[in-house]
């Protein structure tokens, strides 16, 4: 992410700032990067939809797996305890890179989804109701759209969304129009996961609470791209999917502040979540057990947990700073493709490319350019509001992880050179 006042990267404190990034190395603990699709090598153009995972970050699961194998939070036999300890180291390994003052502020959820569902359900039904207004923007993921249309429809507030630049930016001034003294809840992404966007949310989160709104951060393409400091942010709630840092899918985290945690009533019902049940009711547990019910998925929050010590041994800034470049050389090359239309053209833009070319549907160019070897997203990209801003049915996206190259978009654009023949 470009560093602005907006959305200056923290430096984490183990970071090597200066050290040369090894592309090549990283690229060595990425098994899946190292086999030919068609018998073509691999360009894995996908890493916004999903990461890849480091080969730790496999071992870690496997290892819980093969030898601390219990239940967490149960018993008192050696698996459970041991089993309870790598689970919980997870939540301090994601406290301090999201910089939570906390760690009974750090939930396990699905991904990010759950975890917006979660606070819509929990937060939403207890705190909504007619004359409220909940504000979102036009270019959210439907992840951070659903979930609010389902809660106003529940409560009787009304969702007010904040229009997209043509350029694919949310300006001060119209976030400013869409908030008033009934704003109640702002929902924004970090990171749009369709144009790139950096959203100025510390400025957003400010002029929100300015309001007396809560303010929720959907994280998904946030932390995966610089540095998270959600106490400098002071975001309300932050939220995120591990299968987008390089961990495994089915978990997340959603932080958000205790003193609203502590408040809201529990979402889910079940083992774990609660303080004692009688025939009568029950109480509910502490934070942060108090929202996670039931036997969460264990193996893969402990892979979450090495994929957490992978980005932060490599360095959030240093991440950062070698995407840029090569999102710099994709925007370069891409753009003497004849015809070509790039979606989003902020300045502060991170790691993702959308673009159509004229006479060539996106569909067909999925399916031609997964004949190359190269894996690239074609569709709504779960946000159809924002298809119908630019009024088209689907765009072509290009989107890099830690482990992308910039000749993996010189082979992206000799493909899509010969694509374009075709359809001419
Ligand atoms: N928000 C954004 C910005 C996303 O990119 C995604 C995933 N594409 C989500 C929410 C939903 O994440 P998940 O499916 O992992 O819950």
């Amino acid at each position: 992410m470009e560093t602005t006042t907006e959305s200056a990267p923290r430096q984490h404190a183990e970071q090597p700032m200066t050290s040369a990034y090894d592309v090549d190395k990283v690229r060595a603990d990425f098994p899946a990067l190292h086999q030919l699709v068609h018998k073509k090598p691999l360009v894995y153009l996908d890493s916004a939809a999903t990461a890849l995972k480091p080969q730790s970050m496999i071992d870690a699961v496997t290892q819980i797996y093969a030898q601390h194998c219990g239940n967490v939070h149960r018993a008192v036999h050696t698996l459970s305890q041991s089993a309870t300890a790598v689970y919980e180291g997870t939540r301090d390994k994601v406290q301090a890179l999201l910089n939570a003052s906390e760690r009974e502020e750090i939930m396990f959820v699905r991904g990010t989804t759950e975890g917006i569902n979660l606070v819509a359900q929990s937060w939403g039904r207890a705190n909504l109701g007619p004359g409220d207004e909940v504000v979102v923007t036009e270019l959210e993921h439907h992840s951070n759209m659903v979930p609010w249309h389902m809660v106003c429809a529940q409560t009787g507030a009304r969702l007010v969304v904040v229009p997209v630049t043509e350029a694919g930016e949310i300006t001060l001034d119209a976030f400013d129009a869409c908030l008033s003294d009934k704003t109640k809840l702002v929902a924004m992404s970090h990171v749009s996961n369709v144009l790139g966007t950096v959203l100025p949310i510390r400025d957003m989160i400010a002029r929100a609470h300015e309001r007396g709104a809560v303010v929720l951060v959907d994280g998904a393409q946030g932390v995966v791209h610089g540095a998270v400091d959600v106490q400098a942010l002071d975001c309300d709630f932050y939220v995120f999917s591990g299968h987008k840092l390089y961990g495994p899918t089915g978990t997340g985290a959603l932080y958000g502040k205790r003193a609203l945690l502590e408040e809201m009533p529990p979402w889910m019902g079940g083992g774990d979540m609660i303080g004692e049940v009688t025939i009568r009711g029950f109480t509910h547990n502490e934070l942060p057990y108090k929202f996670e019910a039931g036997t969460p998925s264990i193996a893969s929050v402990v892979g979450l947990g090495a994929s957490v010590d992978y980005v932060t041994a490599l360095g959030m800034n240093a991440i950062a700073a070698h995407e840029q470049r090569v999102l710099a050389h994709g925007l370069a090359a891409l753009s003497e493709i004849p015809g070509l239309r790039f979606f989003g053209t902020a300045p502060n833009k991170a790691s993702v490319i959308s673009f159509a070319i004229d006479g060539v549907h996106t569909h067909d160019m999925g399916t031609l350019l997964d004949a190359h070897g190269i894996a690239l997203r074609t569709g709504h990209h779960c946000a159809q509001p924002l298809m119908q801003r630019y009024g088209v049915t689907g765009m072509a996206r290009a989107s890099i992880g830690l482990y992308s190259r910039p000749e993996d978009f010189d082979v992206l654009v000799r493909a899509l050179h010969r694509i374009t023949k075709m359809f001419s």
